[in-house]
């Protein structure tokens, strides 16, 4: 039988908009990995009814297109979805499940792992098909220092999130054609699938430390009575959240959730402030990913700065109030907003 390899669309919603997003990098990868092993592309999407079928990108190569029809994914859930795809994946077998490695995909990988009996790699940034049957999957460990490989055993389908940054973008040769689109209607059981009760927005401040676009760490040098107001009032001015590092989180000043590094959470943020925080190696292997770091320490050798596009060799007492005044100036003047 010919392997099949599945692509999952992830459902999202965005004030009174929804629908479903396929990544066309996904796709080609799917491909790839599909032309190496003999095998078929199927998409799979959720809509809530048979109205709203979302469209495909405009890939080539896609087979069959799966649309599961169910009022119950008018507010998407991970077990809604799990419980869904059971079924027909219980009936057509797919070799490999490709998602991206988005919420609520995150979740609904290792629900469906669990419903099946299966094993799901979750967060790959890369993927080795020289033996196309037994494709090797790589993903970041201890901070992205090192990568691990794994490889699933045995026959069951299995189940892969692949992290959208590192998707390469490759041209895919395969045939223009128009998918088959097979509409499903799924009952969904009565109880035991979460409620939608509404939906709010987050303020930035209390956005987890891996989603914000702004991250203020405060270090062991920011936390001070006469400093850490001054921080909390400079991540309120440029919304952002609040991370930290280990010895804060010891001495229980902030809470651990908040804690970056090697064994706290590795962080992508298109700016990552660095306040009074040395730099040590368990601290910035959690901030490879972001987009750019200004470092502020009076001590001008400290390592944080060869971790950092900008620095500033200066005390934080002396730089945050002319900072917070310049910051709320221009934001006034609507030179930033
Ligand atoms: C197994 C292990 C795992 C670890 N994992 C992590 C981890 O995941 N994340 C993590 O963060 N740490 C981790 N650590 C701890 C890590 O090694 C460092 O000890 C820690 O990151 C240092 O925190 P810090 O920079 O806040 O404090 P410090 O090293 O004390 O640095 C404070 C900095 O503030 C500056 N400063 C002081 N006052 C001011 C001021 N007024 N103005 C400007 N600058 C000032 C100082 O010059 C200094 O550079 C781990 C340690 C171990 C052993």
């Amino acid at each position: 039988m010919t392997k099949q390899v599945w692509v999952i669309g992830a459902p999202y919603e965005d004030g009174g908009r929804r629908g479903t997003v396929f990544l066309p990098a996904l796709f080609s990868e799917a491909r790839r990995i599909a032309e190496a092993c003999g095998g078929g592309l199927t998409a799979v999407s959720f809509a809530p009814d048979e109205v709203a079928i979302p469209g495909l990108p405009s890939v080539c190569g896609i087979e069959r297109h799966y649309v599961l029809v169910s009022h119950g994914f008018s507010h998407f859930s991970a077990q809604a979805g799990a419980t869904g795809l059971l079924a027909l994946v219980q009936q057509e077998k797919p070799w490999l499940i490709l998602m991206a490695d988005v919420l609520p995909m995150r979740e609904l990988a290792p629900f469906l792992a669990g419903s099946l009996k299966t094993g799901a790699i979750t967060g790959v940034v890369n993927v080795d098909i020289s033996e196309p049957e037994r494709p090797r999957f790589f993903r970041k460990v201890y901070g992205g220092q090192l990568y691990e490989e794994l490889s699933f055993r045995g026959e069951n389908t299995a189940i892969v999130t692949f992290d959208p940054d590192f998707l390469p973008a490759r041209a895919t040769s395969a045939p223009s054609r128009e998918p088959e689109t097979i509409v499903r209607r799924i009952e969904l059981p009565e109880g035991g699938l979460p409620e939608y009760l509404g939906s709010f927005s987050v303020p930035a401040r209390d956005l987890d430390v891996t989603e914000a676009r702004v991250v203020i760490g405060a270090g062991m040098g920011a936390i001070g009575d006469d400093v850490y107001p001054m921080v909390l009032e400079l991540a309120g001015l440029l919304e952002g959240t609040i991370g930290t590092t280990r010895p804060v989180v010891d001495i229980g000043k902030i809470p651990r959730e908040r804690m970056v590094g090697q064994t706290g959470k590795v962080i992508a943020p298109e700016l990552y402030l660095a306040l009074g925080v040395s730099g040590a190696t368990h601290h910035v292997g959690g901030i490879q990913e972001a987009g750019r770091v200004i470092a502020v320490n009076r001590d001008a050798y400290a390592p944080i700065f060869k971790n950092a596009d900008y620095g500033v060799a200066a005390d934080l007492r002396d730089i945050l109030p002319e900072l917070i005044k310049r910051i709320r100036r221009a934001k006034e003047n609507g030179e930033i907003i």
